[in-house]
């Protein structure tokens, strides 16, 4: 599961300052040497490591903390609690409502995994019973409406596209309008990607998402770029008014610490992580059981 390598590491520490005699500086600091040392592995960007074991050492002041108190209660507390704040954005991201329109763009570098899963976030809806439509404002990739289309039919899910027309914006409106007025409540725009940052796919988006006005804008990211994670999401937030992340390919060896940096980049929340290449390997991302003392 997500995260479940960094977890574990991260309790092991905490279970080794637990098994100490008497909690003193040392121990405080050779356990937080312990977690730091997990998130760097994990790819955590190192600001943010910086950060949390900064915000770490002000809370738990062991000279200033009364006697009596339980020490290990706090360091544990004040772990956990940084740990949370990492993976929460602080606000949730725009929910559609079925049965009321809404238009969710997809964004993120090509071969992040954003055309697979705008078919399964579409899939993942149907199945509950909304009318999803699927909209291809791709037209950098050579082959980027066939593989929407492929995908669409075999869910059974309508999907827009064009062969002739090279201005993705255009495609997005015309998409958009068709199944609006088809009554579809949930209308995904899946647009253009590059293999780099590049200010042509940033302007792109721009213009697609002036164009569609979409109530979210997801940023797809692969979880294995690791480090790189924080600069992309952020370049996409400066562009779109990204609201959510999906995280794909977490059953790689992925470290799953990209999924934080972007979190801290977007100011926004992991919705969905994608667990394999088939339609249906996609979970909703819940920080809740990593509140929990499952890894603790
Ligand atoms: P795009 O260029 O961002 O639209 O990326 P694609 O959707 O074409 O995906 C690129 C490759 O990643 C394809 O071979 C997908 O099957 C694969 N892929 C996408 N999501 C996942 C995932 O969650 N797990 C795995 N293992 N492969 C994935």
């Amino acid at each position: 599961m997500v995260l479940a390598q960094l977890g574990g590491s991260i309790s092991r520490a905490l279970h080794q300052m637990t098994n100490a005699t008497v909690i003193d500086d040392k121990v405080l600091n050779d356990c937080l040497k312990e977690i730091t040392r997990a998130l760097l592995r994990a790819d955590v960007q190192s600001n943010l490591v910086d950060d949390m074991h900064t915000n770490i050492k002000n809370i738990v002041n062991l000279q200033h903390l009364a006697a009596g108190l339980n020490k290990r209660k706090i360091i544990q507390q004040a772990v956990f609690d940084e740990l949370c704040k990492m993976l929460d954005a602080g606000k949730p991201s725009f929910t559609p409502k079925k049965g009321k329109s809404s238009v969710v763009m997809f964004v993120g570098l090509q071969g992040s995994g954003k055309t697979t899963t705008c078919t399964k976030y579409a899939y993942y809806h149907q199945k509950k019973g909304w009318k999803p439509a699927l909209v291809c404002a791709d037209t950098f990739r050579a082959g980027a409406f066939d593989q929407l289309k492929q995908n669409a039919t075999k869910a059974n899910i309508p999907c827009y596209g064009s062969y002739m027309e090279s201005d993705p914006v255009k495609i997005a409106v015309d998409g958009v309008e068709r199944f609006k007025n088809e009554n579809c409540d949930l209308i995904i725009v899946d647009t253009s990607g590059r293999h780099k940052q590049e200010a042509a796919l940033f302007e792109e988006m721009r213009r697609v998402s002036e164009a569609t006005k979409p109530d979210l804008v997801i940023f797809v990211m692969d979880s294995s770029i690791g480090q790189a994670a924080f600069d992309q999401a952020q370049a996409f937030k400066q562009s779109v008014a990204v609201g959510a992340v999906i995280v794909t390919k977490m059953d790689g060896h992925a470290k799953g610490g990209g999924a934080l940096s972007a979190v801290a980049a977007t100011k926004s929340p992991v919705i969905f992580i994608g667990t394999g290449e088939h339609m249906d390997e996609f979970e909703v991302f819940d920080v809740k059981p990593f509140h929990s003392s499952e890894y603790l």
